[in-house]
């Protein structure tokens, strides 16, 4: 396991839980507005990161173990976690610790999400989604497969566990778009619509999208109580 960075506390990205958030370092998607460039192999020489250094995992287990009875959970992301084949032992030595387990994952591995799954691995799972499955390559790089995320999303919708889907409302999304992807994922228990920030790093060649006009919030609010339906909360963030 490749861990690029911790964050130590986190009130946010575990629902109803105090965790932390271990970034694992790798993935093999290019999202052109991705946040954590320096964790995706591949673009380092391209953004002069030098040096990256990774976390031991000793240290991160020593961290955990400090915080048991003060941390609920542990949300493992990246990166793409499941990219990494000893992911199950990685998060079995932490449920280990007594914490409880969120994955973020892109869905590009469905059959890991299917491991972790039934060996009782992972508590909650936040799956993105974040195109129409048309227009995956064009927003998530050429080795992105909107079938795997399919795939993984099916599963989920199988399985009585805690879940959610994400949506990151990039410039390149409209209403048009987000209505394609309501009627892509159909019901799910939650889907989370995460409000568009420009990031660090990126392409030159990605300019011009980067810097696009986003939707406002209030229009993105109103796209979103069009498509409010029963079993599925749209929650804007
Ligand atoms: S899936 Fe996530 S980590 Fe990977 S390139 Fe896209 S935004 Fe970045």
């Amino acid at each position: 396991m490749r861990i690029a960075a911790i964050q130590k506390t986190t009130l946010l990205d575990f629902p109803g839980r105090v965790a932390c958030v271990v970034f694992t370092q790798g993935c093999r998607y290019d999202c052109y507005y991705c946040h954590n460039r320096s964790m995706v192999p591949g673009t380092e020489k391209e953004f002069c990161i030098q040096n990256l250094k990774l976390v031991p995992g000793t240290n991160l287990f020593s961290f955990l173990t400090s915080r048991v009875g003060l941390l609920q959970g542990v949300v493992v992301s990246g990166g793409e976690p499941t990219e990494h084949e000893d992911l199950p032992e990685f998060v079995d030595g932490i449920k280990q610790l007594g914490f409880q387990v969120k994955l973020d994952t892109n869905g590009s591995s469905p059959k890991m999400v299917d491991e972790l799954l039934s060996h009782k691995l992972v508590d909650y799972v936040s799956l993105d989604v974040k195109a129409p499955w048309n227009r995956y390559r064009e927003i998530c790089g050429g080795r992105a497969d909107s079938d795997t995320v399919e795939q993984t999303l099916h599963l989920l919708q199988r399985l009585s566990i805690d879940w959610e889907v994400r949506t990151t409302v990039c410039p390149t999304l409209d209403e048009y778009d987000m209505r394609k992807i309501s009627h892509q994922i159909g019901q799910v228990p939650i889907w989370r619509w995460n409000s568009y920030r420009i990031p660090q790093l990126y392409k030159e060649s990605d300019a011009d999208r980067v810097m696009a006009t986003c939707a406002s919030v209030e229009t993105v609010r109103t796209w979103a109580n069009k498509l409010q339906v029963v079993h599925r909360k749209i929650i804007v963030a």
